[in-house]
């Protein structure tokens, strides 16, 4: 990749990234510079800050500036440890990580003057690859401002985990007799996270967030007795944890307390018990000799990780426990008799998981459905197609949208997005099924499983391909209309997705719908891209059918046939792209995966839990 074209987009995404910023930013002005100065390079001084704090510089030669060739913002590598980035330079090339994640590789940049001590990189560069932190520039101040990301907030028993892009040091003060802890993290963003958690534990009531002021993000944590909080890095360091005493974390090492409650505790005795998944009940029902549905009912969506291999299909649910009743439909699930399966076995694994292990007696497919209250609806099916391009392929459906916490566009009938991607998307999902596909659909009906979690959901099933289904929005213009197919930033297997899936559905609903084509996410969300794109870390696009605000597209939209033909479309589309290049059988791994999924617990519950008129 061109690292001087990357220099130009971001210029222009930055241009429209202006936020006050504190005064005192305005004081810095350019100091005098040693040595002679490249001027054809030097397009000025930068002030580089990790929220108000400004990143170290080591001496006047090594002061972040800005390329004029490129206007790329320059700094030195060292000045970069205070957000936990280690840089090696190689030959004309700089490596950085963070935390031994998020290897990035940038060229090597001379610096502005004859003695420059040393190369510097792209900052801004630097921090979009890795995805952990939000940048804005303040053009009058020439000042870039860098936040970390808040990736995830969760509950684990009576911890509370904080997961960020950047290192961070929570600030927790006491309120209310100690019964409120305000957790205080400077220079960090919300990101995507919900305002309040539908998580709570026996200890922890409720948390919420909230944006306090540019620079600093507050969890309000409200407790059920006053109790002492410790916070302790994790590791890699991006995981906060900040636990009541007497709670197993899994945090590796804890740093001194940095808050005390007013009153000494002497009822915190009995450790509590962790707070996991219950799995309450199994059930097995025919729906015909050629398909056999396991409902799995569950307090809230687990980790699931299906396997099929040989004549087995397993699958796997994490940090999830069976309760007395589900142990007796477990028994009753051995006697379970149908011509797809020779036996059905549900087993607890260890203290914490468990397994469905069906043993199958011919070749079959498989489907899962999220259902709202976190049920779980495994459907055995034989394939109808054992040999076609999509026979054995894992694909992820996301019908957009959901619940009264995510409505979506609204039609000029008051009728919701959420409403029209979930027919559709379904559509989709018994396409892709009657032609081979395993398919796995993160909603089956009106709920929103959260934005992260529809990613986590196709990272966790390791699915070849994900898809989410959306329709647009284009007021104030309502003459706008058509098909886009997104895909994440430049990645070519993704937009050779999005190119077939865009010309099928075309061909399929003919007049109806016009199209307007593949698009990179980086054209309406130039920092980071779509969350559900990036975040997914598979080959996947984001469709937008048509828009709800143009007459024609919305008319098109609510019309059954048109919806079939644009579902036939999308799976067809995707059994295209598997067709065209062999090569891509194998799977597609997004090279830089940007967060860790391994800890079930970090994901924020359905939002479906949370009462219709909490705060939002
Ligand atoms: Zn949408």
């Amino acid at each position: 990749m061109p690292q001087r074209k990357i220099g130009a987009v971001v210029a222009a995404g930055l241009a429209g990234l202006s936020l006050g910023l504190p005064a005192q930013a305005q004081k810095s002005k350019p100091k005098p510079t040693p040595g002679t100065l490249w001027a054809s390079r030097f397009g000025g001084t930068i002030r580089v800050l990790y929220g108000a704090m400004p990143l170290p510089v080591a001496n006047p030669s090594r002061m972040p500036y800005r390329d004029s060739r490129d206007n790329a913002i320059c700094v030195a590598p060292e000045s970069l440890a205070p957000l936990g980035i280690v840089a090696t330079v190689e030959g004309s090339s700089v490596k950085l990580s963070c935390a031994d994640r998020n290897l990035v590789m940038v060229g090597a940049r001379q610096g502005p003057f004859e003695r420059s001590g040393g190369v510097f990189v792209d900052v801004v560069e630097v921090l979009k690859s890795m995805g952990i932190a939000s940048l804005s520039y303040d053009a009058e101040s020439t000042t870039l401002t860098v936040r970390s990301i808040l990736l995830a907030v969760g509950l684990q028993g009576d911890s509370l985990r904080v997961s960020a892009g950047l290192p961070i040091s929570p600030k927790v003060t006491l309120e209310r007799e100690g019964l409120r802890a305000i957790v205080d993290i400077s220079g960090a963003t919300l990101g995507e996270l919900p305002r309040q958690l539908a998580q709570t534990s026996p200890k922890i009531l409720g948390v919420r967030t909230q944006q306090l002021d540019e620079n600093t993000a507050r969890l309000i944590v409200d407790l059920a007795e006053p109790l002492a909080l410790t916070w302790s890095e994790g590791k890699p360091t991006l995981n906060a944890v900040i636990a009541a005493p007497g709670t197993p974390t899994l945090s590796e090492g804890s740093l001194p307390p940095v808050a005390v409650a007013p009153k000494p505790t002497p009822t915190v005795g009995k450790p509590s018990l962790p707070a996991p998944m219950v799995l309450r009940g199994v059930a097995a029902t025919a729906v015909g000799d050629d398909r056999l549905r396991f409902a799995l009912e569950v307090n809230r969506l687990p980790a699931v990780r299906p396997t099929l291999q040989n004549e087995t299909l397993t699958l796997d649910m994490g940090n999830i426990y069976l309760s007395e009743s589900a142990k007796s439909a477990a028994a009753a699930l051995a006697e379970v008799k149908h011509p797809l399966i020779k036996s059905a076995h549900l087993v607890p694994v260890g203290a914490s998981a468990a397994r469905l292990v069906v043993e199958l007696a011919s070749q079959v497919g498989f489907t899962i459905k999220h259902s709202k209250g976190g049920g779980l609806l495994l459907d055995l099916l034989t394939p109808r197609k054992t040999d076609g391009p999509l026979a054995g392929k894992t694909i992820v459906v996301d019908p957009g949208h959901g619940g009264s916490s995510s409505p979506g566009n609204r039609g000029d009938d008051g009728v919701f997005e959420r409403s029209l991607t979930l027919p559709i998307g379904l559509m989709v999902a018994q396409n892709l099924e009657a032609m081979g596909a395993n398919v796995v659909v993160t909603r089956d009906s009106d709920f929103d499983p959260g934005l992260e979690e529809r990613a986590i959901i196709a990272n966790r099933v390791n699915a070849d391909i994900f898809v989410s289904v959306h329709l647009n929005d284009g007021r104030p213009n309502r003459t706008v209309r058509g098909i886009e197919v997104y895909f994440h930033r430049q990645e070519e297997t993704s937009r050779d997705l999005a190119r077939f899936i865009g010309a099928k559905v075309k061909e399929k609903v003919g007049e109806a719908l016009p199209l307007r084509g593949a698009r990179s996410d980086s054209v309406n969300a130039p920092e980071k891209g779509y969350a559900i794109l990036r975040n997914s870390q598979m080959t996947g696009v984001l469709v937008e059918l048509g828009y709800m605000s143009n007459g024609s597209d919305y008319a098109a939209l609510k019309n059954p046939t048109v919806q079939q033909q644009a579902a036939e479309g999308i799976a067809e589309g995707i059994a295209d792209y598997f067709a065209a290049n062999p090569a891509r059988f194998t799977k597609y791994v997004k090279p830089q995966p940007r967060r860790e999924y391994g800890l079930p617990s970090l994901t924020v519950a359905p939002e479906n839990q949370v009462p219709e008129n909490s705060v939002k």
